[in-house]
């Protein structure tokens, strides 16, 4: 997706804090953290949202969740760890490419 800002952050072409990369994801830093640890996961194959997955992407979504804590671990965060995948403009979404936000660490936010 020529235009996908996240697309060019895989491709190299905007500058990020990398943390994590394998031929299926790209991890790297919020650029705007929300707690002492904020990172994006992101597939490398561009997909707008949870509302544009098929059967077909199964297998990228639960490779994607299997990784999550050891993502998490990865950062220091041995006690645990918060995930929020916002959808749509009705869920907040910015950026029009699927990510999940891991969060932890001093100044997380309360949830309630
Ligand atoms: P969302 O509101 O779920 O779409 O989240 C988008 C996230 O992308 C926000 O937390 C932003 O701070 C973050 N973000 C936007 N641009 C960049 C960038 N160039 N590098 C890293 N994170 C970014
Ligand atoms: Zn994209």
């Amino acid at each position: 997706m020529s235009n996908c800002l996240f697309c060019k952050i895989i491709a190299g072409d905007i500058p990020s804090s990398k943390v994590y990369e394998d031929d299926l994801i790209f991890v790297f830093k919020d650029i705007s953290p929300k707690a002492e640890v904020h990172l994006l996961v992101i597939p490398k194959v561009h997909l707008e949202s949870l509302d544009s997955l098929k059967d077909e992407h199964q297998s990228l979504i639960a490779y994607i969740m299997l990784k999550l804590p050891e993502l998490a671990r990865s950062q220091g965060l041995e006690d645990g760890f918060r995930t929020i995948i916002n959808t749509g403009p009705g869920g907040g979404q910015e950026v029009g490419h699927l990510h999940i936000h891991i969060l932890g660490g001093e100044g997380l936010p309360g949830f309630n």
